[in-house]
């Protein structure tokens, strides 16, 4: 059995679930299971009703509303007929009629919490599913919808939930296998769980990925593939840089760095499950039927550069933590870091020094009252619109002149260097830049490090698809860069391997 996960732009339209629809049925002898994302933009549709609503102008969130729901009401069309479609209809609406009530107390309360915002969100995995599972039954695959809700079974941390996995594979087993075991196609929406009492969860933004890769390991699928709107993973986002090419194989390590380095061709938790259970991942292109893309194992043959790839993750704040006069080294560092654990803050990159200690986080994420509780301990200020660049490749270990040769490039692209970390996992080298320095410093990095050929010319220009553009960005100098003590994931890894255990 095989697990199929098609991304936002893979369903954006008829046409796109018409694609998909024959991609799976070539892969009908495999007994696929399939998990589609909202069509694309809705969910960024629904943040924005919702933020209309909650802000009292329910209006403007109910004209949203009518544009989705048009958009819907539309591809079932094209993809059903008028006929089949008018019959789908009453099950559309019903949601659409859920979803305008929920708005309507939003914007009664005024309030959108955590909770209510998954509640919201769930219907763009809801709506699409519904679709594609018809779509697919109407052109012969005997498609079986299954509702995520009954199947995904996640803790209460509400927008970014934690998959209990043994709950999950027990409803897994009940609810998909015996549809598998009749040769049905379970379709699925992504993104979406809920908990063991039944309220909605979602797995964070992007989180389809991650769905796919959890019923993977609780059915113990023979492989888990990941369509998208690129050609597999590539040697870095080719919106930055139209050189970008594919990577045909890389390992779950390395993968997984990329992910959590900003690699938004995987949600980065998606890994876990598949690495837990060594089911081999697939990054493919959906519009592309001959896609080979990449092939994510355990263990991939050694790259012929010196880097598998080069990431850029933006919104990140810097902060600095500067201990008073006469603190002990130890006693500042201790008190530092309790106050990190306090508050469950999910830190990137750490520098250390005598007196003070810099560390990174998503800006997002950075809660005011760490900051709050660090000024209790220290002088305390934060850099926003910062980028961490991370370098990826397994053979860098041991290898002297590479950190030489990374920040000479940077050099030459003039672009200020904050922080410096070389991972403890020896995989990666990363550092901090100014968010307006991404563009200019991955390109004079890719140029570098994945130098162009005739071959690999003619790869980026099928890969690119249209999609990269150039971005200007000012120019700055490189000074005083800092070396840190390596990185600290501890907040995600001991979420991340709570759920898979
Ligand atoms: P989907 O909707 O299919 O889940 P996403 O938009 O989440 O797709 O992820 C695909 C996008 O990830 C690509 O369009 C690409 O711009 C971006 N991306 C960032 N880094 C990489 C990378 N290293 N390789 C491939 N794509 C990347
Ligand atoms: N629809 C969700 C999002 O846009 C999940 C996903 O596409 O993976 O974040
Ligand atoms: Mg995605």
């Amino acid at each position: 059995m095989i697990v199929m996960k098609f991304g936002g732009t893979s369903v954006e339209s008829a046409e796109a679930i018409e694609r998909i629809a024959k991609i799976v049925a070539r892969q009908r002898k495999r007994l696929p299971l399939v998990v589609v994302s909202a069509m694309a933009k809705v969910t960024d549709q629904l943040v924005s009703m919702g933020q209309e609503a909650a802000s009292g102008d329910c209006d403007a969130a109910i004209e949203l509303l009518r544009a989705m729901r048009e958009r819907h009401f539309q591809a079932a069309k094209e993809l059903l007929g008028a006929k089949r479609a008018a019959s789908l209809a009453p099950r559309l609406g019903s949601h659409f009629a859920e979803l305008e009530n929920l708005l309507r107390g939003l914007a009664a309360v005024r309030e959108l919490t955590p909770r209510g915002s998954d509640y919201l969100l769930s219907f763009g995995e809801l709506l699409s599913s519904i679709i594609v599972a018809d779509a697919f039954t109407l052109r012969g695959l005997s498609a079986a919808w299954v509702d995520s809700r009954e199947c995904l079974v996640t803790d209460s941390s509400f927008t970014r939930a934690v998959p209990q996995m043994a709950e999950t594979r027990e409803h897994c087993k009940k609810k998909i296998a015996p549809l598998i075991a009749k040769k049905r196609i379970p379709v699925l929406g992504g993104f979406i769980a809920a908990t063991c009492a039944g309220i909605p969860t979602t797995l964070g933004r992007g989180g389809s990925d991650y769905s796919a890769a959890i019923v993977g390991a609780a059915l113990d699928a023979d492989q888990i593939e990941i369509w998208t709107d690129v050609e597999g993973m590539m040697t870095t986002d080719p919106r930055l840089c139209p050189g970008a090419r594919t990577i045909k194989q890389i390992s779950f390590n390395e993968a997984a760095e990329l992910a959590y380095f900003g690699a938004k061709v995987l949600h980065p938790a998606t890994l876990l499950p598949a690495i837990h259970k060594d089911i081999p991942v697939y990054v493919l292109n959906s519009r592309n039927l001959k896609s080979t893309g990449t092939e994510i194992t355990a263990h991939a043959p050694p790259s012929r550069d010196t880097f598998r790839a080069i990431t850029a993750k933006t919104g990140i704040s810097i902060v600095n933590v500067v201990a008073s006069r006469g603190v002990g080294v130890h006693a500042f560092l201790r008190s530092v870091f309790e106050t990190m654990d306090r508050h469950s803050a999910s830190v990137d990159i750490v520098a250390i020094s005598e007196v003070s200690l810099s560390f990174t986080m998503e800006s997002k994420r950075l809660p005011q009252a760490l900051l709050n509780d660090l000024e209790q301990i220290a002088e305390v200020n934060c850099e926003q619109n910062q980028a961490i660049i991370c370098l990826v490749g397994e053979d860098i270990h041991g290898k002297p002149g590479i950190a030489a040769s990374v920040f000479n490039t940077v050099a030459k692209a003039d672009v200020n260097v904050r922080m410096i970390s070389q991972g403890a996992s020896e995989i990666n080298i990363s550092f901090v830049i100014s968010e307006a320095d991404v563009p200019k410093a991955v390109r004079h990095l890719h140029d570098h490090f994945f130098p162009e050929t005739m071959d690999t010319r003619a790869a980026a220009r099928a890969n690119v698809n249209g999609r990269s553009r150039r971005v200007r960005t000012k120019a700055s100098s490189v000074v005083g860069a800092r070396i840190s003590t390596g990185r600290s994931r501890f907040a995600l890894q001991t979420k991340a391997a709570a759920a898979v255990s």
